[in-house]
């Protein structure tokens, strides 16, 4: 449990096959990476597409969650936020 923490992205192998962790804020808005071998995405409808989305790599480019958009009915526009970073 990290208190006052936001959560920006999950992050990923360089092959891009398994999670490693999230990257969060802290209570001073300072960035740190949490690693994990399971990451449960449990940030309430419109949270979990931001930060999957956000979670783009090379591999990954439009996002962890291509598809969540058409599941939660919410155009990308609405799903996809910038990065939390201040
Ligand atoms: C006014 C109101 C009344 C309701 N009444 C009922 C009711 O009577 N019965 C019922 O069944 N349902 C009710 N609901 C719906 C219910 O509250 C939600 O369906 C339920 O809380 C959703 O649970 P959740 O775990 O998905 O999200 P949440 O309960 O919203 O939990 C998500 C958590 O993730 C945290 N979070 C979000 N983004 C990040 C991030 N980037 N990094 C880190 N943490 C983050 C949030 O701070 C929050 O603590 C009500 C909702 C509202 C708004």
């Amino acid at each position: 449990m990290r208190p006052w923490s936001t959560v920006t992205r999950v992050l990923t192998n360089t092959e891009g096959t398994r999670v490693t962790g999230v990257e969060y804020y802290d209570q001073k808005k300072e960035r740190q990476v949490q690693p994990a071998s399971v990451v449960v995405v449990a940030a309430w409808a419109a949270q979990n597409p931001r930060i999957l989305l956000n979670s783009a790599t090379d591999k990954h480019p439009k996002g962890l969650a291509e598809s969540m958009h058409r599941w939660l009915g919410l155009p990308p526009e609405t799903a996809h936020f910038p990065q939390a970073r201040s």
